[in-house]
């Protein structure tokens, strides 16, 4: 973790729980990492000291020497900044509030706090080893999970009833929890992207999205399948088919050195080819790892856009970066239709980690 404080601030603050977690170990909900060149703190309170001596002593927490917080993190942080004697310090500008940047500041007054962004994200970006191996399995159970597909959906069953029986079988396949709230969206809802499972029964000509996804040791997997009850009409099928195309044509160019925005291009070209441009609302794809939706976005990027720097090195992707790709369109009338799985880029290409079958699933 040395150089992140070592390459411009004397230290650097980590304050997002995840963040913590990626560098040291430590999953409790409440801390701060205090970064300096050549160490690290942990600030916690009393509710962790025990399984932070445990874990420091089993190896299982990353090189950081335990601070403990009696009352306030303010006052702590004020405190370890003072022992380690630096008059700066960069903070994740992403994850603290204006409130809590005032009390540190009242608590340090001397010190000058320095607004950084995206820089564990950034590392987190490309996964190693034990993350792609973590990865692979989270993305090889839920393909399994997915094989329940044809007896979970049904006419006359609720959107809600399916979305239930897909969170029992991710718990009973040993994922810790839904990556995300799941997703069933039948007939009519199903053109709307992000629909969240309604009362309203299945019915006989329905395209229906099923999107879901797990955490298993901290790795999160993201999936979405299409199922028709009964044969579809041909205007659906053609939709699905201008999906899968988009879908496949945005696999081709995953390849490490290509531009994040280039994958979305080459989805977007696919639909815009077959009619279905303006009906495609999302981005192709986002980066997987400790949280569902991480870096890099593969999106159109307008160069106006806030948040993105231009040259910014998550513009392009890189070996062991794992990111889902999911090219949609969403017809008023017809329904809508998304396949999405998840990829790591590898050195010549890239590697589908979800293997479930795409084909449009009958019932
Ligand atoms: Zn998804
Ligand atoms: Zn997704």
């Amino acid at each position: 973790v040395d150089d992140i404080a070592a390459r411009e601030w004397p230290a650097f603050v980590v304050s997002h729980p995840l963040n913590i977690r990626y560098l040291s170990g430590f999953a409790g909900s409440t801390g701060l990492m205090v970064v300096t060149a050549g160490a690290a703190c942990l600030l916690t309170d009393g509710r962790y000291h025990e399984a932070v001596r445990d874990g420091l002593a089993d190896g299982s927490l990353g090189p950081v020497t335990l601070d403990p917080v009696d009352r306030r993190y303010d006052q702590a942080l004020a405190a370890c900044l003072g022992r380690i004697g630096v008059d700066r310090a960069a903070f994740e500008a992403g994850h603290v509030t204006v409130a809590t940047l005032d009390r540190w500041q009242r608590a340090a007054p001397a010190v000058e706090w320095i607004p950084a962004e995206n820089t564990i994200e950034a590392r987190r970006a490309v996964k190693d080893a034990w993350e792609i191996e973590a990865l692979r399995r989270s993305a090889r159970t839920l393909s399994s999970v997915a094989a329940g597909i044809a007896d979970w959906v049904a006419a006359g069953r609720t959107e809600r009833d399916v979305a239930q029986r897909i969170d029992r079988a991710l718990a009973d396949a040993g994922f810790s929890a839904p990556a995300f709230p799941t997703i069933v969206a039948s007939g009519p809802n199903s053109a709307r992207p992000h629909a969240r499972p309604t009362e309203r029964a299945i019915a006989a000509g329905d395209l229906v999205l099923l999107d879901f996804g797990g955490v298993l040791d901290g790795y999160c997997s993201d999936l979405t399948r299409m199922a028709a009850v009964g044969q579809p009409a041909a205007a659906q099928r053609t939709l699905y088919e201008a999906v899968r195309e988009a879908h496949r044509a945005a696999l081709a160019v995953v390849a490490p050195g290509v531009k994040a925005a280039s994958v979305d291009r080459a989805a977007r070209q696919a639909l815009e080819a077959r009619g279905y441009g303006a009906a495609f609302v999302h981005s192709t794809g986002h980066g997987l790892g400790l949280e569902v939706h991480e870096a890099p976005r593969l999106a159109r990027v307008a160069d106006d856009e806030p948040g993105q720097e231009p040259g910014d090195a998550l513009d392009w992707l890189a070996a062991g970066m794992v990111c889902t790709i999911e090219p949609g369109a969403y017809v008023e009338g017809l329904g809508g239709v998304r396949v999405e799985d998840d990829v790591l880029v590898t050195v010549d290409g890239c590697e589908v980690l979800t293997t479930a079958p795409r084909d449009l699933v009958i019932v």
